[in-house]
């Protein structure tokens, strides 16, 4: 961010008044440009015992298998974001059951807020940002070929959960001991 968004003059690193950190000011107008973690929605999509997974069709991490996820748009709620999210990626309509995980992800500043759901009617298909959609039984996880540690550690709560019938909600951080980019 060199340049302002507001008049297009060059910014300069400052700790503006009152504030802890620093941020790209701009040198004519005085814009202020913050950078927030951003919220990224996604679904944990079963069916008949069964988990839906994506397998990616871009980078970051193509063609590993993912739940169907991403970020939240402006003027729409996190369960709305995560059911258009399967929606394009999965081509699949799910009702949603509850909130079931959420990770801190600070390295990187993503907050994932995953929602346990149920797979309406059973059909699903692939979006343009997924080779294919497939449903998994516990036995059949690709575990070495998961995305993301969110995606394992949903996976692995969930069928530990499911033990007990149980589904408290998970709220961790994670990238300490686990690498996630992406
Ligand atoms: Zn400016």
């Amino acid at each position: 961010m060199n340049f302002c968004v507001n008049c297009g003059h060059t910014t300069t690193d400052k700790i503006p008044l009152g504030d802890q950190q620093l941020r790209k000011v701009c040198t004519t107008c005085g814009y202020i440009h913050y950078i927030n973690p951003k919220i990224i929605c996604g679904a944990l999509v079963v069916w008949e015992n069964k988990v839906l997974l994506c397998r990616r069709a871009i980078e970051p991490r193509y063609g590993l298998w993912t739940l169907p996820a991403g970020y939240m748009e402006l003027f729409e709620t996190m369960e709305q974001g995560a059911a258009r999210e399967t929606r394009e990626e999965a081509e699949a309509e799910i009702e949603i059951e509850q909130l079931y995980c959420m990770y801190n992800i600070p390295r990187i500043g993503q907050i994932y807020v995953l929602f346990k759901s149920t797979l309406l009617n059973g059909k699903f298909g692939a979006g343009e940002e997924t080779i294919e959609s497939q449903l998994f039984e516990e036995e059949n996880i690709p575990w070495t070929e998961l995305a993301f540690p969110s995606v394992e550690q949903t996976l692995r709560h969930y069928f530990e959960d499911r033990k007990t019938h149980h589904f408290p909600m998970h709220l961790e951080t994670l990238g300490t001991r686990l690498d996630h980019t992406g």
